[in-house]
């Protein structure tokens, strides 16, 4: 069948059976999650794996070498967030067109070095390749916890909960793409030719939120029961706690947090803020449900149920919704 037909996540299921680790008692989760885990006489160890592709995940007529490695790191650290871990040592394979000069990898590392030393990451290592035209950068970050949180554990009456607003990566990709040209967060009041906006300091939140996305993590996790961080939008990472934990949702719309730089570049462009804020992922927040009465320095958006997805809007008007954001092969925002 067509990758196109089947789809990113069906493709991924197929591949569980390849990855069977029911005979490892040392490895706690493997594929399926934001990370794997492994039990060790110390504790636990996660490693997750993540890559950029030219003309894929990045264009780079509007991004930076800088840019690249800084978001490199930051989607593995989001996945590491998400299971609860604190990231630890990190290793990048590179491929490179031999056109490519040595400060394009001297950025990228600069990239990663500025978060690295704002997390405490060891960079330790990685492979270098030649590739034909394009440039790929693929980075695996490996991470320690003593308790994982998984997308599992989602119960009938836990609150649903996000930890930053959503959309804005989504929304500061499109003005990206409008603008067409690389911005190095200095440029404020400027307004480039052509450009239906100008580049003033809430367009700009929106495209460094695109651009340089900043994971935190939760750092009470007591009374969190699954988690997940946001990387193909709202609705299709809540489908996959769902589908993971056999649970239903209700998203509440007048719950779900938008940024006024969201609310005001929306109305300028004239659409809908909360197309972005279901669908458009990257957002690189965390996506979590907590036993009622925990007290969560988080937003909360809606409560787990028995089955069926919905949303509701402001006048108690309830429409199911199905697993639509991001996905290779197929689907795109
Ligand atoms: P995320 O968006 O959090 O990075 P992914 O959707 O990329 O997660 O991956 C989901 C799960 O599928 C992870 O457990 C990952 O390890 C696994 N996975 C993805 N691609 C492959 C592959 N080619 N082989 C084995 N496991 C894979
Ligand atoms: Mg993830």
């Amino acid at each position: 069948m067509q990758l196109s037909k089947l789809g990113e996540f069906r493709l991924i299921k197929g591949l569980e059976k390849f990855c069977e680790t029911t005979s490892r008692k040392d490895v706690i989760l493997g594929i399926g999650d934001d990370a794997a885990a492994i039990k060790t006489s110390k504790g636990i160890i996660l490693i997750t794996s993540d890559t950029l592709i030219e003309g894929v995940h990045f264009d780079l007529s509007f991004t930076t070498s800088y840019q690249l490695g800084y978001k490199i790191l930051a989607v593995n650290i989001s996945d590491i967030f998400a299971m609860g871990g604190k990231p630890k040592y990190f290793i990048l394979n590179l491929a490179i067109p031999r056109t490519s000069d040595t400060k394009c990898v001297r950025e990228i590392y600069r990239g990663i070095k500025k978060l690295a030393n704002k997390f405490d990451i060891a960079i330790i290592g990685g492979d270098t390749s030649a590739s034909k035209d394009k440039l790929l950068l693929s980075g695996t970050l490996i991470g320690e916890t003593k308790k994982i949180i998984t997308r599992a554990g989602a119960r009938p009456g836990d609150g649903i909960f996000v930890t930053g607003t959503l959309g804005d990566s989504a929304m500061g990709l499109r003005i990206l793409k409008k603008i067409g040209k690389k911005i190095n967060f200095e440029g404020q009041g400027m307004k480039i030719k052509g450009s239906p906006l100008p580049l003033t300091p809430y367009t700009l939140s929106l495209i460094k939120q695109h651009l340089m996305p900043e994971p935190r993590p939760l750092k009470d996790i007591s009374g969190v029961t699954s988690m997940i961080d946001i990387s193909d939008g709202l609705l299709m990472d809540l489908s996959h706690i769902c589908e993971k934990s056999r649970v239903g949702a209700i998203i509440y719309k007048d719950k779900i947090p938008l940024s006024k730089e969201l609310i005001n570049a929306a109305r300028d462009l004239n659409i809908d803020p909360f197309r972005f804020a279901f669908k458009g992922g990257e957002d690189y927040v965390l996506l979590f449900t907590a036993s009622s009465g925990v007290k969560i320095n988080a937003f909360r958006i809606g409560e787990i149920i028995e089955q069926g997805c919905f949303i509701v809007d402001a006048k108690g008007k309830k429409t199911p919704f199905k697993a639509e954001g991001y996905e290779h092969f197929r689907r795109k925002f």
